[in-house]
């Protein structure tokens, strides 16, 4: 038996006629933030009586956190506050979807959010023109939780034929991938490409490069477009690190950092002393890439399945076992970027560049 979602079946051409109903001048504007697991994403939308031109046109606006694991019910206000603004690709132009930190009532960061502090840091920085590019794997599932398009009883052929595969037996889900991709590009989403992955239904995009906060705030507008693309199809994407156990490949976030040193001419000696720093600091990075403190990403860095082990840095030259890799030809052109391969799938974002960014370029302290 298919699994379905009912609502992915509705009829899309029913739709269709009040979708292109004219709405005057009014504007919807759908405010999404991050809820307190972290991981998960709230929307809910407003109308505004003119198109906003820019982030400042748009109000604050508010919500009630003990219904998203955010606060206690007594006091339950929490403020959301726009930070970017993009172009609308459900509802189309000149509707918006605008980004938002969370503040709880006392307009202190939510402790989810983890924009605020990540921003101090890029603020700090600037001047190195730090650009990040990351890559985000993950699973597609049907409504029953299997991998999509996985027989009922068994598994798939073993891993070989479906990275970067063509054909109806080789990869699943390829629709989803396709929409998703025109609608970051609709929307303003800095998206670098797609393929498809070593496991059967995992797929992979690329944001970037973004400089500075950009990064978070284009990698988590990319996911609600993805978990928004994909309720329109029925089928569920997972960023779990490891979905299925055993001989399949897991999911990361792999990402890729570069400064203004780096890419100019002989970069490539202040990529090695970035690596020496990220040396010293491996057990906080750990705790930072996943949203566990390192839980989840136990299950993925085995040091099997092109990962590092957990428990140890490592770094190399086109080295997909090692947890930092220089492109081979960042080596040969001795500047460039570098990989820092340990980040989760379900990472968030503002954590993982917050600490690349400190380690690298702010902290000074040498630790044994
Ligand atoms: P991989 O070979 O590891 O699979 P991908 O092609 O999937 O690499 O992704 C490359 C990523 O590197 C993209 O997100 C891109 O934006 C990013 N990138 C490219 N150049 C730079 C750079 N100079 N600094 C930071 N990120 C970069
Ligand atoms: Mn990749
Ligand atoms: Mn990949
Ligand atoms: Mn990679």
């Amino acid at each position: 038996m298919e699994s379905f979602s009912c609502s992915s079946q509705l009829d899309k051409s029913v739709r269709q006629q009040y979708m292109s109903l004219p709405q005057g001048d009014k504007c919807q504007i759908t405010y999404i933030w991050i809820d307190g697991t972290g991981e998960g994403l709230r929307n809910k939308t407003r109308t505004l009586d003119s198109e906003p031109r820019c982030i400042k046109d748009i109000p604050e606006w508010n919500f009630d956190g003990s219904s998203t694991y955010q606060a206690e019910g007594s006091n339950s206000d929490m403020y959301l506050i726009p930070v970017q603004m993009f172009r609308d690709p459900f509802t189309l132009d000149p509707n918006k979807l605008v980004l938002c930190e969370v503040l709880k009532y006392n307009r202190l960061p939510a402790e989810t959010n983890q924009r605020a502090s990540c921003n101090k840091v890029m603020e700090a920085v600037k001047e190195h023109c730090m650009w990040f590019g990351m890559e985000q794997e993950y699973t597609l599932l049907g409504m029953d939780g299997h991998p999509f398009s996985w027989p009922r009883q068994g598994f798939p052929g073993p891993q070989g034929p479906y990275y970067c595969g063509v054909g109806a037996d080789n990869v699943y889900g390829r629709d989803i991938v396709e929409c998703h991709y025109k609608a970051c590009l609709y929307a303003g989403v800095n998206i670098y490409g797609t393929n498809a992955e070593v496991m059967p239904s995992q797929w992979e995009f690329q944001v970037g490069p973004c400089e500075g906060i950009d990064m978070g705030d284009h990698l988590w507008v990319a996911r609600f477009l993805l978990h928004r693309v994909c309720e329109d199809f029925g089928v569920v994407a997972t960023l779990d690190p490891k979905p299925m156990k055993g001989n399949w490949n897991g999911a990361g976030c792999h990402t890729n950092v570069s400064t203004k040193q780096m890419r100019e001419e002989g970069g490539l000696q202040y990529i090695e002393q970035a690596i020496e720093k990220l040396a010293k600091r491996h057990e906080e990075h750990i705790q930072v890439y996943d949203p566990h403190g390192g839980q989840d990403n136990m299950r993925r860095l085995t040091g099997r399945h092109e990962t590092s082990s957990i428990k140890d840095f490592s770094a190399g030259v086109a080295n997909r076992g090692a947890s930092i890799r220089v492109p081979r030809q960042v080596a040969q052109d001795r500047k460039g970027y570098f990989e820092d391969r340990r980040p989760s799938a379900n990472c968030d974002p503002y954590a993982v560049t917050k600490a690349i960014a400190n380690t690298c370029l702010i902290a000074t302290e040498e630790k044994e």
